[in-house]
């Protein structure tokens, strides 16, 4: 065991959502006192909860946010797996994106799991490690620094918590800049990309078998502002998503949600509803805005606060990106604390640090969001030339070339720096498409094996 006086003895976490959770987990351990605390009373088995509205909707975690939870978490993806998250090649998704459909390529494993199963999960690890406390059912209603030079938290039922370094995990609704300002401190720079994205999702009971691709994922656009998703999770289950921009964000009536399925550019997630059995009812979801605060300028945050999560950058969530930054910049935490914690100094670099790890997934998520009519103010000159770059690369992979779609999937799973799509090749590939055409298109994938097949093929299965 370490001396705690290498690292903030006592740490508070406000919010037990997957980024608190990933904090915490951070930084458990030698002979620290680590106190979670939590609004909602936390249920001890997977189920949805009042603090996170967006559990009700498909939730994959990127392969680069599970090899970061996994330094701080290590064999959670074994844990995750044993409790039925599925793990999906992000290459066999039958994916359909503006340019048309894209090829079967190598890309990335993916889990996939309703958000209740991955909170319950990480909060069974989290609960174990040593000197952590999971105080929920308890609101944080404030800061303020004590005589004692620490921080005071204090919670709604009227105790105070003393803790050397307090990490705002308490998702988007966050009230820190409230608290802050309330202590004399300038309101955070904050910006907003909001396209007006809404989601309706069900869960359905549907054989696996029946399914012949990894899921299904047609992507919405500016000229078609309606996509949807399947996705398989524990249970036998799939959640089937639908999106729709400003005017178009679906309902929550089971007919509308059906038909809108139906309208979609591609009949396939309809057809996959009609041979399933639903399984909930259909849930809607529209605090989707891009939303950033600049924590990270000089004297935005008193030292020894930290911000992680949604709380200090929340995404569209089309692209799934938030849980994997929560647990990058768990790992950055982790390592900070091991590396040695300088009081004052460690807090600040962190906290730098996590606005670098934000702006890639944002460049992404706000560099797709500011092309849609319902969005105020556009992207900047060179944002728009590699958005205009990276439409082409999908254009080439609609005609299947699958070196530049597994390029341009690596970009989106943070797996490599927007750079790679500069390589020599695909710009090599780009001039060729344009003087001698693109080819032939990736034809539309066969996505469900009509029921009576599937049937043939377990009975030839459990014959041989
Ligand atoms: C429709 C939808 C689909 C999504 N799909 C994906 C996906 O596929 N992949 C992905 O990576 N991300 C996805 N996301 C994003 C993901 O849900 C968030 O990025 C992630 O949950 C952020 O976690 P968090 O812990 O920061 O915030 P939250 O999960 O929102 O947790 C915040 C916690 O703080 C608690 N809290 C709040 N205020 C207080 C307080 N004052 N005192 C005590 N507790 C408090 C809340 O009750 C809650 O438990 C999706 C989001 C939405 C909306």
């Amino acid at each position: 065991m370490t001396d705690p006086g290498a690292g903030p003895a006592r740490v508070v976490v406000v919010g037990a959502g997957v980024a608190g959770l990933l904090a915490a987990a951070a930084v458990a351990g030698d002979g620290r006192r680590t106190t979670l605390v939590e609004k909602d009373v936390l249920p001890d088995a997977p189920a949805s909860r009042p603090g996170t509205p967006q559990d009700r909707h498909p939730h994959v975690l990127l392969h680069r946010g599970l090899l970061a939870a996994e330094t701080v978490l290590p064999g959670l993806r074994e844990d995750l797996r044993r409790a039925g998250a599925v793990p999906v090649d992000t290459g066999r998704l039958a994916w359909l994106g503006e340019q048309g459909w894209a090829p079967r390529s190598r890309q990335y494993e993916v889990l996939s799991a309703t958000r209740p199963l991955v909170e319950h999960v990480l909060r069974t690890r989290v609960r174990a490690l040593p000197g952590v406390v999971l105080r929920d059912g308890t609101r944080v209603d404030g800061l303020a620094r004590g005589d004692d030079a620490a921080w005071h938290v204090h919670l709604a039922d009227g105790a105070t918590l003393a803790a050397d370094l307090v990490v705002d995990a308490s998702g988007r609704t966050s009230r820190l800049p409230v608290w802050l300002t309330a202590l004399g401190l300038p309101e955070p720079r904050t910006q907003e990309v909001d396209a007006r994205i809404g989601y309706a999702s069900r869960a359905y009971a549907l054989d696996r078998e029946r399914v012949t691709t990894a899921g299904v994922v047609l992507l919405a656009s500016p000229g078609r502002p309606v996509g949807g998703l399947a996705l398989p999770v524990e249970d036998g289950r799939w959640l089937v998503g639908q999106v729709g921009v400003g005017e178009q964000r679906p309902g929550r009536e089971p007919d509308a949600f059906l038909a809108g399925l139906a309208a979609l550019q591609d009949p396939v997630l309809a057809e996959l509803a009609a041979a399933a059995e639903p399984a909930s009812d259909v849930a809607v979801h529209r605090r989707t805005a891009n939303r950033r605060h600049a924590w990270e300028r000089r004297g935005a945050l008193p030292d020894e606060v930290l911000v992680v999560g949604d709380a200090l950058c929340a995404f569209n969530p089309i692209y799934g990106q938030g849980v994997a930054v929560a647990a990058l910049e768990a790992a950055a935490l982790r390592a900070e604390v091991r590396r040695g914690w300088r009081p004052r100094r460690s807090a600040r670099r962190l906290q730098r640090r996590f606005a670098r790890t934000t702006a890639l997934p944002w460049a992404i998520a706000t560099g797709e969001d500011l092309r849609y009519p319902t969005v105020a103010g556009r992207e900047g000159p060179v944002a728009a030339l590699l958005g205009r770059w990276t439409r082409e690369l999908g254009r080439l992979a609609a005609h299947g070339d699958t070196a530049t779609q597994e390029r341009v999937a690596s970009v989106f799973h943070l797996m490599a720096p927007p750079l790679v799509l500069l390589h020599p090749r695909l710009l090599a590939a780009g001039l060729r498409a344009r003087l001698r055409g693109y080819g032939t298109p990736v034809p539309r994938p066969q996505v469900l094996v009509p029921a009576s097949s599937s049937r043939a093929a377990d009975v030839t299965t459990r014959r041989s």
